[in-house]
């Protein structure tokens, strides 16, 4: 059994599969419970290269409540997160099942924007990225951050990249915010996930919720078998959701 709440489609732009194909690959898999969290489109199509047309987001949604699964499916958005676009949030928030925070951007103090995936981050470019996910997770807005160690993804781990790890884990053990083990990065071959940051993770003692975050229909269920090892031989705990008033986590058994 398991379950994805980390799902692209065609929707997004860089993404393909059309949301019921996504649904036919979890029923496939023998999910129990499927979300999508396309990438919120802002109503300004602020950073639309990489996110839907505005205009798209209630087709989107339409979509996604039509289906009729043996499963739950949730209705869900990964959102890039700025204080000043709060009022945003919490309108979409009260109409989705859930919201999922993913910083993809780096906005520098001279007005120049770094993509997360990009080399040659800076320390600089480090400690906005941390400011910013953690402010994300503080906000009270998201069910788990995503990729929290995305900034790894073609960065060595080094002693700034750890500083930033511990600070990110930190705060996210102090806010009770589950933190995401993710496959996409696995299957692009990128630094992510990072043994360097779970491995901190797993000396704080902290879980770890398993999605594919899967922009093609194939990927959806492809890198579980590689995520459940990477947490075995870690020693991670996992993290598992249910639904209890809404979508909940508790740890999972030991298997
Ligand atoms: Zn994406
Ligand atoms: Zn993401």
């Amino acid at each position: 059994m398991n379950y994805n709440l980390h799902t692209h489609s065609f929707y997004c732009g860089h993404g393909s599969g059309l949301i019921s194909e996504y649904a036919a690959e979890a029923e496939k898999a023998g999910f129990f419970l499927l979300g999508f969290s396309e990438h919120c489109p802002f109503p300004d199509n602020f950073l639309s290269k990489s996110r839907m047309p505005f205009a798209s987001a209630s087709l989107y949604e339409q979509d996604v409540k039509a289906l009729d699964c043996s499963f739950p499916v949730l209705l869900g958005y990964e959102v890039d997160y700025f204080r000043n676009r709060r009022s945003y949030y919490e309108e979409i928030h009260s109409r989705v099942d859930y919201l999922i925070t993913g910083t993809h951007y780096i906005f520098r103090k001279d007005g120049s924007v770094a993509s997360v995936f990009d080399a040659d981050l800076t320390s600089s470019d480090l400690s906005l990225y941390a400011d910013s996910v953690i402010e994300a997770m503080s906000s009270g807005l998201f069910s788990f951050c995503a990729h929290p160690d995305v900034f790894l993804s073609a960065r060595s781990f080094d002693k700034e990249a750890k500083a930033v790890s511990v600070a990110i884990l930190e705060a996210a053990k102090e806010l009770g915010m589950p933190l995401e083990l993710n496959g996409n990065g696995y299957m692009k071959g990128r630094g992510y996930p990072s043994r360097g940051f779970w491995e901190i993770a797993h000396d704080m003692g902290i879980p770890a919720l398993l999605s594919s975050d899967a922009h093609r229909v194939k990927d959806l269920a492809a890198p579980f078998d590689f995520l459940h090892s990477f947490a075995d031989g870690l020693a991670l705990d996992l993290l598992e959701p249910y639904m209890e008033n809404g979508l909940s986590f508790r740890k999972a058994a030991r298997t």
